[in-house]
């Protein structure tokens, strides 16, 4: 039962519709939607998802330097009309994606941080790497309000604004470590033709925080970059993203070294967004397995592969950057205050698709 009547429910729905339609006006958290931002940090990643309550949750903070901190402040501020971070979540410590924090805390107030701790050496088992500490400094350095490891099956405490769909943000495993499976995790069929596992990833890839984003029936799935071995065992033998997904961030930036074919089927997503670089990820077999699932509607590319497989490229219209010096253009989703249906637009492009959510299984 919805406790909201209907006829005021039928008039939320019109003003929204109404501002909508509205030319020049920005479509802010208020208006009761979901939104994710994907910044071009230039093959890394900065994911912002600004939630309906107005709070904001950046997962991964770009490079080092001020570029991908300028970035984000931009869109955070220009965009999302945010005053501060109230959640970084750090999925792993590689330079990009915990590089650009320390400089965009300077920028804007960042709340709390959630991370797998901050690593005394290299956290690719490279104890020679004397360089590391120096790296990491800065992140160590920079003021936040709170700092807190984060574990599976922590939720971010994001308020849920009145209304809308059921928001959740769960850590599904990290430190290659994952929630416990229930009577109710789904044993899916894919399992019984699993590929063989790789040698040990012994990079903190296989560490990757991973993500679920609920809001109702919409799910969105960030692991960073986790690799193949780690998917697998998320999936399998059982799938304890707990069901399908909309919204797949593809993972690594679409390394192949990531992107376990087994387990993108089983999350079978609508839709796939690549924060690929000009020539980082977009790789060939990952590119393979996104364009062969029966369950996509279409794939987004931050930047064109420029490299000589100019070939594993979607159509134009769908990738965010066309060059090498480009303009730093996002891909902004916006989901319904119901949960029910999003927009994908990439503005450099002019364009903007709908999709429906899809039924979970
Ligand atoms: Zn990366």
């Amino acid at each position: 039962m919805n406790p909201i009547p209907a006829t005021l429910r039928r008039l939320h729905f019109a003003l929204w519709a109404l501002w909508l339609a509205l030319p020049g006006l920005e479509a802010g958290s208020e208006d009761g939607r979901l939104e994710i931002h994907w910044i071009d940090v230039e093959g890394g990643a900065a994911t912002l998802i600004v939630t309906p309550a107005g709070e904001s949750v950046l997962v991964d903070s770009g490079n080092p330097g001020t570029r991908d901190a300028e970035r984000i402040h931009r869109l955070a501020t220009a965009t999302a009309k945010l005053s501060r971070i109230d959640y970084l979540i750090t999925t792993h410590f590689h330079l990009d994606h915990f590089g650009g924090a320390a400089q965009l805390a300077r920028l804007m107030p960042v709340d709390r941080v959630y991370d797998n701790g901050i690593p005394e050496r290299n956290p690719d088992n490279r104890p020679g790497d004397t360089r590391f500490p120096l790296l990491v400094r800065p992140y160590r350095d920079m003021e936040v309000n709170q700092r807190l490891v984060i574990n599976p099956g922590d939720r971010i405490p994001l308020k849920q604004a009145p209304e809308t769909a059921a928001l959740e943000l769960v850590c599904l495993g990290t430190r290659r470590q994952f929630v416990a499976a229930t009577a109710d995790t789904p044993r899916p069929a894919l399992c019984a033709s699993l590929p063989a596992l790789r040698e040990r990833d012994q990079s903190d890839n296989a560490n990757s925080v991973v993500l679920l984003l609920k809001f109702g029936d919409f799910h969105f799935f960030d692991a960073g970059d986790l690799t193949w071995n780690v998917e697998s065992r998320l999936v399998c033998p059982q799938n304890l993203v707990g069901s399908t997904v909309d919204v797949y961030q593809v993972t690594h930036h679409g390394l192949d070294s990531s992107n376990h074919p087994t387990l993108v089927n089983i999350l079978a997503p609508t839709v796939t967004i690549m924060n690929n670089g000009v020539t980082k990820g977009c790789q060939p077999k990952t590119f393979a397995t996104l364009a062969a699932l029966t369950s996509a509607q279409a794939h987004y590319q931050m930047h064109k592969n420029l490299r000589s497989d100019q070939e594993n490229n979607v159509p134009d219209e769908y990738i965010a950057n066309l060059k090498k010096d480009c303009d730093a253009h996002p891909i902004h989703l916006k989901v319904d205050p119901d949960g029910r249906r999003y927009t994908v637009q990439v503005p450099s492009r002019d364009h903007s698709r709908v999709f429906q959510t899809t039924a979970k299984r």
